[in-house]
């Protein structure tokens, strides 16, 4: 969005359709390896589309730019063009000059935050607003610190301006976006004070972010989000792994009993928050001692969602240099083990909504059911119901009559089935507004 902000208000017109476009822009991620090899295919398909028009130029943005520079510009022969995440400010300028050669610009700016340039938003009820950039952890496995640069706040001021516009755009829940989202501090303003800020601003419905970082969530912070009403019950906690020793060789930070303290102060502080996370199989030198713990410790916090991966060696990072000790099939088979784990647990968590009534702000259509819309609740949770009256917007309550591991399925209820539901303590909301 920053991108097309930054283009539409230098010239350039945006087309969904990629046979028609004189610049094809591939934005990618280098966190992981298999993101990176399905973006290699991907250039090879988009480089067809070059076939007889001279001028159409391809390009890759984003933090896998780095790396393109540095080991794949020679497979990768029909690339015009590599901007790295601190450079789209030059994208323009580029575009119109280039010739011959392919250009490339991947140097980081510590000061860049593009707080000037008003993305480009697609109508949509949720609007992503990126608060910080950059990343200085340094978690061993992990490429971000190298690729994205050091960690960088937005002014407030500038970002409350944003979350103003899309209010008046009608956007109605807001995202705060950074890698360690709970560092932001532009100088005066901290995470926790964003948050009561962004609470006042008329219009906005729901404020999310995502990814806190579990030492950066300050007691302020769990303050913030459970007084701000419009903050909703829910929090991705990355926590990677449920072992101390391999806690401590990714250096995260935390231990697993300092993770699990802050889990209790916020399911005090938040009762009923939902909580997700992100964990990483294989890492060097975990036994099935050390899995096992991770294993226990996703039952013990019984996460509504997870993302799982099995670790994958990425250059520059610390543990780069050591030795990819878990074989390859020993991965694949913990990872198993996970996935069918959390599905289990999602599963159950989900059957025991049924009954209950949540309010649902609507996004869009059902992908899979005709004449259906599709939502969220405030906990996140995806929930589909049938309507034609209700518009993208609209907060509609719903009553979950079935429910698979990903999906509520539901009915508008009548305010008297909701108070009824409330009535009953069965029921996870807090204000009813008619849809
Ligand atoms: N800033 C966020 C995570 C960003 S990366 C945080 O600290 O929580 C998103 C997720 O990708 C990470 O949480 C981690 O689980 C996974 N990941 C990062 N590097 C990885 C690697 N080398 N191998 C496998 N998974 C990795
Ligand atoms: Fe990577 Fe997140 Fe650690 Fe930063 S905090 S180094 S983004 S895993």
């Amino acid at each position: 969005e920053t991108i097309f902000g930054h283009l539409g208000r230098n010239g350039f017109a945006r087309t969904t359709d990629p046979a028609a476009a004189d610049v094809l822009l591939l934005n990618t991620c280098a966190i992981r390896e298999n993101a990176e090899d399905r973006i290699i295919g991907r250039l090879g398909q988009l480089s067809r589309l070059k076939a007889g028009r001279p001028n159409v130029q391809l390009g890759i943005a984003g933090c896998m730019a780095q790396h393109v520079r540095d080991r794949l510009m020679d497979r990768l022969p029909f690339v015009d063009f590599v901007v790295g995440p601190d450079a789209y400010r030059r994208l323009p300028e580029l575009l119109r000059g280039a010739v011959g050669d392919p250009f490339v610009d991947v140097r980081l700016d510590r000061n860049e935050t593009y707080a000037d340039i008003a993305p480009a938003r697609d109508g949509a009820v949720r609007g992503w607003v990126t608060i910080m950039r950059g990343c200085d952890k340094f978690c061993t496995f992990c490429i971000v610190p190298y690729v994205r640069g050091r960690e960088r706040s937005l002014p407030a001021a500038a970002l409350l301006d944003q979350v103003r516009a899309l209010a008046a755009d009608g956007v109605r829940e807001v995202v705060f976006l950074g890698q360690t989202v709970n560092a932001y501090h532009d100088g005066t303003t901290d995470f926790a004070t964003l948050l009561r800020r962004t609470n006042d601003i008329e219009g906005i419905e729901r404020i999310r972010f995502t990814s806190p970082h579990p030492s950066d969530m300050t007691p302020a912070a769990i303050a913030a989000m459970a007084e701000c009403e419009k903050v909703c019950p829910q929090l991705h906690l990355p926590v990677q792994s449920g072992s101390d020793r391999v806690l401590a060789r990714m250096e995260r930070g935390y231990t697993v009993d300092a993770y699990r303290r802050l889990v209790d102060d916020l399911r005090r502080a938040i009762p009923g928050i939902a909580l997700s996370t992100d964990i990483i199989v294989g890492f060097p030198g975990e036994d099935a001692q050390d899995f096992d713990a991770t294993v226990a410790l996703m039952e013990e916090v019984g996460y509504d969602s997870a993302f799982l991966f099995q670790y994958s060696q990425r250059s520059m990072t610390k543990a780069s240099k050591w030795e990819d000790s878990v074989p390859a099939e020993e991965k694949g088979r913990r990872l198993r083990a996970v996935i069918d784990l959390q599905e289990a647990t999602s599963a159950a968590a989900q059957r025991r909504l049924i009954g209950t009534v949540h309010e649902v702000l609507v996004e869009g259509p059902a992908r899979k059911r005709s004449g259906w819309l599709a939502g969220k609740t405030p906990h996140f949770r995806t929930a589909v119901f049938p309507s034609d009256v209700a518009r993208p917007g609209d907060t509609v309550l719903v009553r979950v009559d079935d429910a698979t591991a990903h999906t509520l399925i539901g009915r508008p209820a009548t305010a008297e089935v909701a108070r009824a539901a409330a009535g009953s303590g069965a029921t996870e909301i807090r204000t009813a507004t008619p849809g």
